[in-house]
């Protein structure tokens, strides 16, 4: 069987003829398997969803819970037979949930990673690489020039700045699902043991990352009742969109802190009137994706999801057979 006639795109998403799903569509399908609950890959109206119990958790939180007609939890490494297509779901180290999708038949494995990284995050289990014959990569940093420097680094200079001007306030910018998580808990690991202050879009995530057994220490609404003065001092985790309004207005000289893979673009931190930006990211960058493909043993690899050009050329250089995937409708709310 040839690889295509296993998994191909359709405008709906990438889909499994012989299996009859599709991996993160983007339009309501028949059967959908989810890898993780950023919304351009979990989206509401499939009429069945296979995902793990955390994802589905985390759409359930997001889109209410009837967000498909059924859902049906995956265990991690435990396999599923759909129709005669052996799929299996695989940590992918993004965010709490999010899964790599195996999907196998007649002798052809093909790895579906969704969005990936390798750094270490206490907040989701870590990355396992799958040996496959297709490994499906996603670009968003697969440029040479992204090279994350390591998160802790980032937060030292955050609280370096927060210690350096105890009058003023911390906005920090980051995605509801994931980053915002991830940045509450490396201030945690970092000693940091003051509440933590959370625009009210991060409170039922952040919540259920508790439940989750991930310790985020005291977290308070950033709600202003006694005016200004509250907040000085104040670290403020927020989604960046948050922070173009006037809800960021209430904050005490607020210094303005942007956590994403994006912030080492020197032009987009200033573009964005970011004063601090925090290089931290959700997303493999250059070394961890070419690393990851290597340790892959993939023959072939399908590039998406970003800058598909480079990483499709450094297959070519490296001997291994590459082209991009053109998936529609993904532009990652996680970065
Ligand atoms: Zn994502
Ligand atoms: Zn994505």
């Amino acid at each position: 069987m040839r690889a295509s006639d296993l998994l191909h795109p359709r405008p709906e998403g990438l889909y499994c003829p012989p299996g009859d799903f599709f991996i993160d569509p983007v339009r309501p399908v028949g059967r959908a398997l989810i890898t993780h609950g950023h919304s351009d890959h979990a989206r509401s109206d499939h009429r069945s969803v296979l995902a793990t119990q955390q994802t589905l958790d985390i759409m359930g939180l997001r889109y209410g819970e009837g967000f498909a007609s059924t859902t049906q939890p995956a265990r991690l490494g435990e396999t599923i037979v759909l129709d005669g297509v052996s799929v299996s779901f695989h940590p992918a180290g993004h965010v709490l949930g999010s899964a790599q999708i195996s999907v196998e038949h007649q002798g052809m494995r093909i790895v579906a990673s969704g969005d990936y990284k390798r750094r270490k995050d206490a907040t989701c289990v870590p990355f396992e690489p799958i040996r496959c014959d297709v490994f499906i990569t996603e670009a968003t940093f697969g440029l040479p020039v992204f090279r994350h420097p390591p998160d802790t680094e980032e937060i030292a200079r955050l609280l370096k700045s927060a210690a350096q001007f105890p009058e003023r306030s911390h906005l920090v910018g980051a995605y509801a699902l994931g980053k915002a998580e991830r940045v509450m808990r490396l201030l945690r690991d970092a000693g940091y043991d003051r509440p933590l202050y959370i625009h009210g879009a991060l409170a039922k995530l952040s919540e259920y990352y508790q439940s989750q057994g991930i310790d985020l220490g005291i977290l308070e609404p950033a709600t202003v009742e006694g005016g200004k003065g509250d907040f000085a001092g104040a670290i403020v985790v927020g989604p960046p969109s948050a922070f173009a309004d006037r809800w960021a207005r209430r904050f005490p000289d607020p210094i303005s802190c942007f956590a994403s893979g994006w912030m080492r673009i020197r032009q987009r931190a200033k573009q964005g009137g970011v004063e601090l930006p925090l290089i931290i990211s959700d997303h493999a960058d250059w070394d961890e994706l070419t690393a990851t493909i290597k340790e892959t043993g993939a023959e072939e690899i399908w590039v998406t999801h970003g800058r598909e050009e480079a990483l499709v050329r450094w297959c070519e250089l490296e001997g291994i057979a590459a082209r991009p995937l053109h998936l529609v409708g993904y532009e990652d709310e996680g970065d």
